[in-house]
């Protein structure tokens, strides 16, 4: 069972195809208005809109869901996201999460004044609570709740090799993949120290480029001892 892991690269955000043997999963679904950066990507490849069989979405903010209405019309794929996430889907919007420095806690207020995290609502086909299972799609791969950044934020691991872990890293700092904004952080951490028991080599997140295993374990590192003392 192989899985094939794209990034799909969207001004801000990142979504993520993965190939199994039956088809595609999408991974998140870009801010209002990117559908056609998505499209694109499957043209190149050669993918049609309809080999897409299951949407995951890591989490419930605007930039990750704000295409997803267009994408779920267009693919007919069943739309997954975690339990706690499921009614802000439902409504079309979120509240932003806690800033964790000052700057993000100042756009954390602002974005909330502003209404940005808007979007258009969707009806999900499958909510799960803890571990999922992607073997009946094809993918040697399982889905893990790592809480946090918001409360029913989601991780994908293929092959135990590979984790899509949307904005449970940011990797926009050269020494630090911490996210500017966070609901729990000490959740947050409990949920890293989970993750580093999988291993994982790559790291896919939702915001910035692919990492390795070694930069994660540095920050983690430095951010435990910062919960200890
Ligand atoms: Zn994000
Ligand atoms: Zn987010």
């Amino acid at each position: 069972m192989s899985a094939i892991i794209k990034q799909i690269e969207m001004g801000k955000t990142n979504a993520y195809l993965i190939k199994s043997e039956k088809g595609y999963i999408l991974v998140d679904a870009g801010m209002p208005g990117e559908s056609d950066k998505i499209e694109k990507v499957l043209v190149e490849n050669n993918i049609s809109l309809k080999d897409i069989q299951l949407i995951i979405i890591t989490h419930v903010h605007y930039d990750h869901v704000g295409s997803l209405s267009v994408l779920k019309d267009k693919t007919g794929a069943a739309v997954l996201v975690h339990e706690k996430e499921k009614e802000f889907l439902e409504k079309g919007k979120t509240d932003f999460p806690e800033g964790t420095v000052f700057i993000s806690k100042l756009i954390s207020k602002l974005s909330n004044l502003i209404s940005e995290s808007k979007f258009k609502a969707v009806n999900p086909d499958i909510t799960i609570k803890d571990n999922y299972d992607l073997k009946q799609y094809g993918v040697n791969g399982e889905i893990i709740h790592t809480p946090g950044h918001t409360r029913g934020s989601i991780s994908v691991i293929i092959n135990g090799e590979d984790i899509i872990c949307g904005d449970t890293l940011f990797n926009f700092m050269p020494h630090s993949v911490y996210p500017p904004f966070a609901n729990d952080k000490k959740q947050l951490i409990k949920s890293w120290k989970k993750i580093e028991k999988y291993n994982c080599k790559r790291f896919y997140p939702g915001h910035g480029s692919i990492f390795t295993k070694e930069k994660f374990i540095k920050t983690l590192a430095k951010k435990a001892k910062k919960l200890d003392a």
